[in-house]
């Protein structure tokens, strides 16, 4: 019998990260200024960013090398294990054979932090003295934290005020990591000022965080500003998940038909299927890739392909990428790191190139797969994460009507083990299917056009 876990030694760990930038058969189209609708230029970001991170966010390189400093802390929890879903094969009776990679072993239960010890460490090699950020769901300001501990750096983390209210234990987890946590719209800024004045009781939203955190970072010349999703460095960061799964499927001997992980911004995606997309563009390989977005959120199947801001304020450069529009008001799902308005700018243009496929399904089949994958396989997943499992289904039993022997793998981003009043409402039967209509699309629309480049 094969190996149920499939790990790697710490000297196993991938010395670089994978820019897919200099693979892709049409490069991404700049982020503009919303001024001059001109390509913006390293200057135009360094209030924000540390210069470092620039040049990644910019860079064409194919490769480049992890510092000494972040591998050590990756070691943490790094390599992450690769299982064979054994029980989930059997319990579907599939023919397909079903690999997942568990980031639910880092500091936050969840793959950001392989991008937040970097993000930290640039920053404090920069001489930043404080990092401020937006959370949704909690899973990034939790890394964040943790990370910004690790570098001796301050950490304000702006929450969305609905997960605020209904996730006590995340703020707790940010508070033991040394961070101060703060509900958005607050009174902290001007951005969430304007907000509260229109609307008191506001629950909040990632676009309204982001730019809550952007102008308090813009306004202190020691504070600078990190994102956990979205941007090229960031999912250049994540693709050290899919390095080691290359050599973990090699280990045990096979190569995946099909790659799976949810999609909220891109990062988890990007991270388990850009290094495989490598093999399909450089070696042949027909590997397909499958993003999956709530049915609530659905930027990359019912979304359009414009340039639109990454946040509700207007803070940030205009991004081309598929977007519901920047004012867009997901309804409120559980799974708050899906509830972004756009996706990331990588994942954007390879979907535009029909690289990477997207599919958008709904919250309850998503949480039936998560009850279902918890009981063959002993671990609960992040409400996000039910979205891949619930597509891995699907697709397990399409190769069992085909009658073959199809290789899945999905990306198990994070467990769900502080999402629990999640599951108890879908038990309780409080959790809704909901229809996406054209009309909330058209509703944003108006406001992007007037952001296009001539
Ligand atoms: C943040 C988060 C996501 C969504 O973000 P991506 O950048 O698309 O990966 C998905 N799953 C979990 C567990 C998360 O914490």
């Amino acid at each position: 019998m094969p190996q149920k876990k499939i790990f790697l030694n710490e000297s196993e760990m991938p010395s670089h990260w994978y820019n897919i930038v200099a693979d892709m058969p049409n490069k991404p189209l700049p982020p503009l200024h919303p001024g001059t609708k001109q390509p913006v230029g390293p200057d135009d970001l360094s209030p924000i960013f540390p210069m470092d991170l620039i040049l990644q966010e910019v860079s064409t390189e194919r490769f480049i090398e992890i510092p000494d400093q972040v591998q050590d802390i990756y070691k943490i929890w790094r390599p992450t294990p690769m299982m064979r879903a054994y029980g989930l094969e059997k319990l579907l009776d599939t023919p397909a054979k079903i690999y997942y990679k568990y980031e639910g072993t880092s500091p936050s239960g969840s793959h950001k932090p392989n991008t937040a010890v970097p993000q930290a460490y640039y920053n404090m090699k920069a001489g930043v003295k404080r990092l401020t950020t937006e959370t949704g769901a909690g899973q990034w300001g939790t890394a964040l934290s943790f990370a910004c501990q690790q570098f001796g750096l301050g950490c304000e983390v702006y929450m969305v005020r609905i997960s605020y209210d209904q996730k006590p234990y995340r703020k707790f987890m940010m508070n033991t990591f040394g961070a101060e946590v703060f509900a958005s719209p607050s009174n902290r800024t001007q951005a969430g000022r304007d907000i509260l004045a229109l609307d008191p009781t506001s629950t909040g939203s990632l676009g309204i965080a982001i730019s809550e955190a952007i102008e308090r970072a813009v306004g202190d010349e020691h504070t600078k500003y990190s994102l956990g999703s979205v941007l090229n460095h960031v999912l250049m960061h994540q693709t050290i998940i899919g390095q080691e799964c290359l050599k973990q499927l090699e280990y045990a001997g096979d190569y995946p038909d099909i790659v799976i992980a949810p999609l909220g911004g891109g990062s988890n995606f990007a991270g388990i299927s850009f290094p495989f997309l490598r093999q399909n563009i450089v070696n042949g390989k027909k590997t397909r890739f499958i993003a999956v977005e709530p049915a609530s959120c659905p930027k990359l199947t019912k979304g359009v392909f414009k340039y639109d801001f990454g946040d509700t304020a207007g803070y940030t450069p205009l991004l081309p990428m598929y977007t519901l529009g920047h004012n867009f008001r997901p309804a409120s799902i559980h799974a708050g790191g899906l509830r972004y308005h756009g996706a990331s700018v990588l994942c954007s243009q390879l979907l535009r190139d029909g690289l990477i496929e997207a599919n958008a399904l709904q919250q309850l089949e998503c949480f039936d797969a998560g009850v279902k994958f918890a009981r063959a396989e002993g671990i609960i997943p992040a409400p996000e994460a039910t979205h891949g499992i619930a597509q891995v289904i699907r697709e397990a039993e399409q190769a069992k009507k085909e009658g073959v022997a199809k290789t899945i793998l999905f990306n198990l981003c994070g467990h769900g083990f502080v999402d629990m009043q999640a599951y108890a409402d879908y038990f309780e039967g409080k959790l809704n299917d909901h229809f996406f209509t054209n009309e909330e699309l058209t509703a944003n629309l108006a406001e992007i056009e007037a952001l296009q480049p001539a």
